[in-house]
């Protein structure tokens, strides 16, 4: 019986030294999502999940977490709600000050984007020191959602990312 056989999804990831600043090994996703399959085979990895975990809306912040999780909430038919960066949101929003592996930010979620008790998949394209996401859920927690997972294409493990996500799931399709 023929079969398709799984992609070796690290064969899309594209790796750059010193970008954007020197000592940052910048791990780039562009590859797999120029590829129709590889994207695929990621969006619906993180699909399966987002059934085993029963989630409702998904959340993810700008700009990849966008990219990672739309196809998700296309595919089975929730909402996507993004937290973005400051002056983009025009309604009334919660707002989450945090620290980067490069930099200072902030994330903003629209107030009426979660409803209290609403099961929600955080997604972005990679888990570095897990500032991004820890900020994300506080927005989430804050508005009464319940964070049921958090899924990523790529997680960088020396940057100990999941020590900041303790007590949530995570799903990340490659680890370096
Ligand atoms: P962090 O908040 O440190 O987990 O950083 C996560 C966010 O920054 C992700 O949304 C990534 O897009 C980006 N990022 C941080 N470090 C890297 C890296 N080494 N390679 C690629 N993207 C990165």
């Amino acid at each position: 019986k023929y079969q398709t056989m799984a992609l070796n999804l690290k064969d899309y990831v594209a790796s750059y030294p010193d970008f954007p600043e020197p000592g940052v090994f910048f791990r780039d996703i562009s590859p797999l999502l120029e590829n129709g399959e590889a994207y695929k085979q990621a969006t619906n990895e993180i699909v399966d999940y987002a059934k085993k975990i029963g989630a409702e809306v998904i959340v993810g912040p700008e700009a990849r977490g966008f990219i990672v999780g739309c196809p998700v909430a296309y595919e089975l038919g929730i909402g996507f709600a993004p937290a973005r960066k400051k002056g983009k949101l025009p309604g009334k929003t919660v707002k989450e000050t945090y620290g980067l592996e490069y930099g200072q930010s902030a994330l903003y979620l629209h107030e009426d984007a979660i409803k209290q008790g609403q099961k929600v998949l955080v997604t972005d394209d990679l888990l570095a020191t897990g500032g991004t996401l820890a900020a994300t859920i506080k927005l989430i927690e804050d508005l009464g959602g319940v964070v049921v997972g958090t899924a990523f294409l790529v997680e960088l493990t020396k940057l100990h990312g999941r020590d900041k996500l303790k007590g949530y799931d995570i799903l990340s399709l490659m680890k370096y």
